[in-house]
């Protein structure tokens, strides 16, 4: 007989240290797979201080250089997102959806175009689904942290745990593809006061936290200069069709309104944009052609840098840029 019960518990979080149990260099932490998204810490508001430090607000106006004189960089950005929520199953499918079938769409598209897409992942995809992992390693994609469940938002934890949240995620994810992330995006968004500080103890060399310009721009963390590479807010489908429902050609729109505008003004100020998918929006049959739509314009263009942003952050850092 079917039980509601049991198929929570195989899907959620259950269901991620079955998948660390299929995973032979490692059997011994699927025993271990921490509950991050149960029983957290909820801290009152006023606790958490998530002011932005005074370095994020300064002013720069002299021109940069991209490589080979672009007039604007370009990447790609892929929110890959895996849900440990087990209250509802609504959810847990909406996102597991991710892994089976919107992550091989996606990388399908990007192969098929060209380009190298920079995939923001939660790390219980890294048991949930392992293969995905090794597949975007073995061709050479970027796989930056998004945080271990997108359950669990880091302005929720205690400092404690949002520092070893921090550290399982860096870590499951090096465990499964080899590959050890070296650029962040917090799960909805969200960090804490204490999250660079966390993320510089990993070897972090960017974060997507703070659009705070349409340029990069750096933050010393514990003596170390951290590249601040902006997260796309218009060209992005979580507002677009995740918010509103809106058709995918609103996501074309936008994305090519912004880098007409940027690419103008990269003539004398090299700019830099990206657009932003999710595993379980644009990734449904519905947002394929929009997808290819928005790689292909811009390779209409002279002088666009396809880069990802991993790229970025050596090239900002190499050029000693504020
Ligand atoms: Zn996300």
């Amino acid at each position: 007989m079917f039980s509601r019960r049991g198929f929570l518990k195989n899907v959620g979080m259950a269901g991620a240290a079955l998948g660390a149990a299929h995973l032979s260099s490692a059997p011994a932490q699927a025993q271990a797979q921490p509950s991050f998204d149960v029983n957290y810490q909820r801290l009152n508001r006023a606790e958490l201080n998530t002011e932005l430090a005074e370095e994020h607000f300064r002013i720069r106006r002299q021109p940069i250089q991209w490589p080979n004189n672009a007039r604007i960089a370009v990447w790609w950005a892929v929110d890959y997102e895996v849900m440990t929520d087990n209250t509802n199953s609504g959810r847990i499918a909406t996102y597991d959806y991710s892994g089976k079938a919107g992550f091989w769409r996606l990388l399908e598209i990007a192969e098929e175009e060209g380009v190298k897409f920079c995939w923001y992942t939660n790390a219980v995809a890294a048991t949930r689904f392992p293969e995905t992992l090794r597949e975007l390693a073995r061709l050479g994609h970027e796989i930056d942290g998004h945080g271990w469940s997108n359950a669990t938002s880091l302005t929720v934890v205690s400092s404690e745990l949002e520092r070893e949240i921090i550290r399982r995620t860096f870590g499951d994810i090096e465990r499964v593809s080899g590959v050890r992330p070296t650029g962040w995006l917090g799960t909805g968004w969200n960090t804490s006061n204490r999250t660079l500080e966390f993320m510089e103890e990993e070897g972090l060399l960017w974060s997507g936290d703070y659009p705070v310009d349409d340029l990069p721009y750096t933050v010393p963390v514990n003596g170390r200069k951290i590249v601040m590479i902006p997260y796309m807010r218009d060209a992005n489908d979580i507002q677009t069709y995740g918010a509103h429902r809106h058709p995918a050609q609103l996501w074309v729109d936008n994305f090519k309104a912004g880098f007409d505008a940027l690419y103008e003004e990269g003539k004398t100020y090299p700019q830099a944009t990206g657009a932003a998918m999710h595993s379980y929006l644009l990734a449904h049959p519905f947002g394929k052609k929009a997808i290819r739509e928005v790689i292909r314009y811009t390779k209409g263009f002279p002088d666009v840098w396809q880069t990802t942003e991993n790229e970025v952050a050596k090239w900002w850092l190499q050029q000693n840029y504020d």
